[in-house]
């Protein structure tokens, strides 16, 4: 036995890149067995190996039109519990005392909201106990479990959630988000070369930078962090060099720390809305109700007694918006439905951003020098974002962090294998997006 001290504890999170394969996991345990040296306690949170997710999804859609709800949870949860036995055996066939745990049995306490559930509460006594018996404790990321002992799932990317949410459950000295690049940059390094890494950020920017596209670190685990004070390091799971901090009490980044961009939206436009108070509320409530996220919501001076409303809303969420669109135009609210998915997102990012003039400016003129025209504009404290054509995206980014960083160029292949020695090795590249299957459609909902 040795009693739980947490200053010793160290709270890990790596991600799918980083366990891609046998290899990468055998590599993940030497990388946890070097860090023992340096910390008594650790806990690990892990992420399905590779594109499980994707691929279990994929299946599910195979025998289901539309997979969800509790058995896509239940199916989802399986990528982490493979991910978790096979780094805990690796660590056993080391010499190393190990336990994997899922959501269920470390006590990683959801609400019942399927697909996206939230974290209710940790319950820390398994975790203690087994950090007490001197094992390193291996936790499935993204996995919770309701009171009803029923498998919930915290939403894609939520293996960063559950290392935030184990970190400060134990109030440990510092999250880190071990990945496949060195940190967060100021624009994705997979897409542009020229990106750097940025040392330091604050919650607020790392939250706004991951809110808005920088997929490195999930919003909420930033959140999470903030609130209880836990700093978290992003860095790479493939050597030991410093990345990014994200901590409070950062002083003076930059006006502009990042830039970032987000293909996964749709831009929908309700025509001739009539022009009467309760309107505008029943529709967005009715959106709320259906659970549809809008991100920004523009609405034009009315003409004739009718409105334009255009806003934009994540792209997996049209089928549900072109379900209300037909009640809308049966109640005859709105005359006609269009949704756009041949659209993309840009924005710059920081903490100054409204208190410094100008830099809308330069943001549009770099794009119009590229000939990148702007669809919408939003701007809130700390970004100013704008709807493009999603084919120009690639350019708008080059361009814009150019304008804010120095000039940038495509970035290059890099390597996708880690060598044995994690502090030899270069970060694994990450493929490039796909466009959604739905991308390039423009459709208007009857
Ligand atoms: P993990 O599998 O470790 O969870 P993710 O794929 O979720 O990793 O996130 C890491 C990826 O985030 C990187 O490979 C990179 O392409 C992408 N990314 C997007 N924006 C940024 C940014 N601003 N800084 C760093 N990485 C970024
Ligand atoms: N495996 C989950 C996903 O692909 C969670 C994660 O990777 O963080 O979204
Ligand atoms: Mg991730």
């Amino acid at each position: 036995m040795s009693r739980f001290v947490r200053s010793k504890l160290l709270v890990q999170k790596y991600g799918g890149s980083s366990v891609a394969t046998p290899e990468h996991i055998r590599n993940v345990a030497d990388r946890i067995i070097a860090c023992q040296a340096e910390a008594r306690h650790m806990v690990v949170a892990v992420s399905a190996m590779g594109k499980t997710t994707d691929q279990l999804i994929g299946m599910a859609n195979q025998v289901s039109r539309h997979p969800a709800g509790r058995e896509m949870d239940q199916l989802l949860a399986c990528g982490e519990t493979i991910a978790v036995s096979l780094l805990s055996l690796a660590l056993q066939d080391r010499g190393v005392p190990a336990v994997s745990l899922t959501a269920a049995q470390c006590g990683i306490r959801t609400d019942g909201s399927f697909n996206k559930a939230r974290i209710a509460n940790v319950e820390t006594g398994r975790l203690v106990h087994e950090l007490e018996s001197g094992r390193v404790v291996i936790v499935a990321g993204f996995q919770g479990v309701t009171s009803d002992h029923e498998v919930t799932t915290l939403g894609r990317g939520g293996g960063d959630i559950t290392g935030a949410a184990l970190a400060a459950a134990l109030q440990a000295p510092v999250c880190e988000i071990c990945t496949d690049v060195d940190g967060v940059y100021t624009a994705d390094p997979n897409a542009v070369e020229g990106a750097r890494m940025v040392p330091e950020l604050s919650y607020e920017e790392a939250i706004e930078l991951a809110a808005s596209g920088a997929k490195v670190l999930h919003p909420r685990a930033a959140e999470i962090c903030m609130q209880y004070d836990v700093p978290i390091h992003v860095r790479s799971t493939f050597h030991r060099r410093q990345g990014t901090w994200i901590r409070g009490g950062v002083m003076e980044n930059a006006a502009v720390v990042g830039i970032t961009s987000d293909k996964k939206i749709a831009k929908v436009t309700l025509l001739e809305v009539r022009d009467e108070p309760g309107l505008a509320a029943a529709i967005f409530r009715d959106l709320a109700r259906e659970d549809v996220n809008v991100r920004l919501i523009i609405q034009a001076a009315p003409s004739h007694d009718r409105n334009r409303i255009t806003f934009v809303t994540d792209n997996d969420q049209v089928d549900r918006i072109e379900e209300l669109a037909r009640t809308w135009r049966k109640k005859k609210i709105v005359g006609e439905v269009q949704v756009d998915l041949d659209v993309a997102k840009i924005a710059i990012v920081g903490s100054r951003i409204a208190s410094t003039p100008g830099l809308a400016a330069r943001m549009f003129t770099a794009l119009a020098k590229v000939g990148v025209n702007i669809d919408c504009i939003s701007t809130s404290e700390m970004k100013v974002s704008c709807v493009i054509t999603r084919s120009d995206l690639d350019n708008a980014v080059r361009a814009v962090h150019g304008e804010f960083f120095g000039t940038a160029r495509p970035a290059a292949p890099r390597a996708t294998t880690p060598t044995r020695r994690p502090s030899t090795s270069r970060p694994a590249r990450k493929v490039a997006a796909k466009p959604a299957t739905t991308a390039s459609k423009r459709r208007s909902a009857r």
